[in-house]
């Protein structure tokens, strides 16, 4: 039996990152996955703003966008109404990176860095007691057990994990399934773009994928179709012809497969010793990224906390903080995607209302705060966690800032002084008036004198390893923050240069 810190379940992006983060932060991961390889299928293609800048805070972006040619998006959509991301400053925004690509990057990486990423694993059980977990899967060799401190379920919408502890999936069921079908299409209007309404509530959305590979998306009304049923080419010769008449032509079908609009969401992310993240959390309508996106946010915001618990200095409640922060991002994603769905008119169902309420949202979108409002919703970079202080000091649970700094003379990022990926007490005031406190938890994080270049309304801040604000000078207590976030101060030096903090 092997022995790690923590069990990821899963090898899809969600359970990639949460491994990378975990391996960043010193805890030992092993990876498990039932598919002997990547799924080849396109699925998602884009990394919004605060994706790319998670990814930033590692030193990722530059090599992930350096694997291909990723077209930047500075204006994406809801419901197929166009979304300004430049109403919220930073040096990022969406990039057109399809989910493979993240996947492929970051499986090389953990398996580059001796991250044991173990394929044809399939988990049929796991049992936990109070000192950790045991999973038992079906592998080349046969039965073998697996124990780990925590185990990470990432392993997707049907999760393994989540029917053997017996819990709910709650929300409601898919109402239409569509087909997304990479194809290769012939006649006039195969070379169409974006979104085509057709003859009673049928649609269709086409784009490039590769050359002559078409990504082919369609749907019309009628009641849901099991996921699991084969796609073929005489349905999707009749769906395009609802929507195209003759001309378009189906030549050829790559991969095919079917989603649906199924809105749940697990009630509880933290299970004891086990944590839900990506679909295995919540499971929606698959538009805009929204799936992976999250899920690599789940993933940034669980992963120094787990380290944290393994190596026995996360305070108590830190690793519920996964689920508070996290779970109502996801509902909020819920919300939105099924909103989107009702506008798209998913389901096919002409609705004549539909124009009106497109038409108003429109408009509503032209008002400036509306605009800004959507685009943080829809890009992660308006989540503002609720932590203590956030009530008196705006930056207090939103994402640091963008803005440069120079340090000991040389100008960077603010964002990329979280490569460490640990802790980050930013001091802007050339005394040493924190240092008391930053040198008792030196070993959690960095604390650095910066001067920054444009104004920001604090003295210094304190940065969780996520990017996210969780102190300023305003709020006085340093030390209550720390303890909260960054667990007791190291007793060594309490007892040492401080004896009055015991
Ligand atoms: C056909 C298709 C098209 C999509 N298109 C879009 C899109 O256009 N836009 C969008 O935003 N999203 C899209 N999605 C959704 C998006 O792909 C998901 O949101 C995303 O993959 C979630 O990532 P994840 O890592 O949480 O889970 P997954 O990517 O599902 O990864 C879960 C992993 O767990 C493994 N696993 C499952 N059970 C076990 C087990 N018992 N033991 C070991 N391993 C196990 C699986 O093999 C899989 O590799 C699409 C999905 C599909 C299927």
């Amino acid at each position: 039996m092997t022995t790690v810190d923590v069990i990821v379940v899963g090898a899809g992006p969600t359970g990639l990152m949460t491994a990378a983060e975990l391996t960043l932060a010193g805890a030992r991961p092993m990876v498990l996955d039932t598919l002997p390889e990547r799924n080849p299928m396109s699925r998602a293609g884009v990394i919004h703003s605060r994706t790319a800048e998670l990814f930033d805070h590692r030193g990722l972006l530059e090599p992930l966008l350096a694997t291909g040619d990723f077209p930047r998006t500075e204006i994406g959509h809801f419901a197929g109404l166009p979304v300004d991301y430049r109403v919220w400053p930073t040096r990022h925004p969406a990039y057109n990176v399809p989910q493979g690509k993240i996947e492929e990057f970051l499986e090389a990486r953990l398996v580059g860095g001796g991250v044991p990423v173990l394929r044809r694993q399939q988990v049929v059980n796991m049992t936990a007691d109070a000192d950790g977990v045991t999973v038992t899967a079906h592998g080349r060799d046969g039965v073998v057990r697996h124990r780990g401190h925590y185990l990470v379920a990432a392993d997707g919408g049907r999760s393994t994990i989540r029917k053997i502890l017996g819990l709910d999936f709650p929300g409601r069921r898919g109402t239409s399934t569509s087909v997304t079908a990479e194809t290769v299409l012939a006649g006039p209007g195969s070379t169409r773009q974006g979104l085509m309404r057709g003859r009673s509530g049928h649609w269709a959305i086409q784009f490039p994928l590769e050359e002559r590979v078409r990504r082919l998306v369609v749907s019309g009304p009628g009641p849901a179709v099991p996921k699991d049923a084969e796609v073929t080419a005489d349905e999707l010769r009749a769906a395009l012809y609802a929507v195209y008449g003759d001309e378009v032509e189906l030549v050829g079908i790559r991969r095919a497969a079917r989603i649906d609009d199924s809105a749940r969401q697990i009630t509880a992310y933290r299970v004891g010793r086990v944590f839900f993240v990506g679909d295995a959390a919540h499971i929606h309508l698959p538009l805009a990224g929204q799936g992976v996106n999250t899920g690599l946010g789940d993933a940034f915001n669980l992963g120094w906390k787990l380290a944290g618990a393994v190596h026995g200095w996360a305070p108590d409640g830190l690793l519920d903080t996964y689920h508070t922060e996290r779970h109502p991002v996801g509902a909020r994603v819920l919300a939105n995607t099924q909103t989107q769905g009702l506008l798209m008119d998913w389901a096919g169902t002409d609705n004549p209302d539909l124009p009106a309420a497109r038409g108003l949202l429109a408009e509503l979108l032209r008002v400036p705060e509306a605009m800004r409002w959507m685009a943080g919703m829809m890009t992660g970079l308006g989540i503002r966690y609720d932590i203590a202080g956030a009530a008196e000091d705006p930056l207090v649970g939103m994402r640091m800032p963008e803005f440069d700094v120079t340090v000991d003379g040389e100008r960077h990022r603010a964002h990329s002084l979280l490569y460490s990926g640990r802790g980050l007490l930013l001091d802007f005031t050339r005394s040493e008036q924190f240092s008391p406190h930053a040198r008792l938890w030196a070993d959690r994080i960095d604390h650095i004198h910066a001067v920054p270049h444009e104004d920001i309304p604090t003295r210094g801040m304190l940065v969780r390893p996520d990017g996210y604000v969780c102190w300023t000078s305003g709020l006085q207590d340093l030390g209550n923050a720390l303890r909260s976030w960054f667990g007791a101060p190291n007793d060594d030096l309490v007892a040492r240069d401080y004896p009055a903090f015991q």
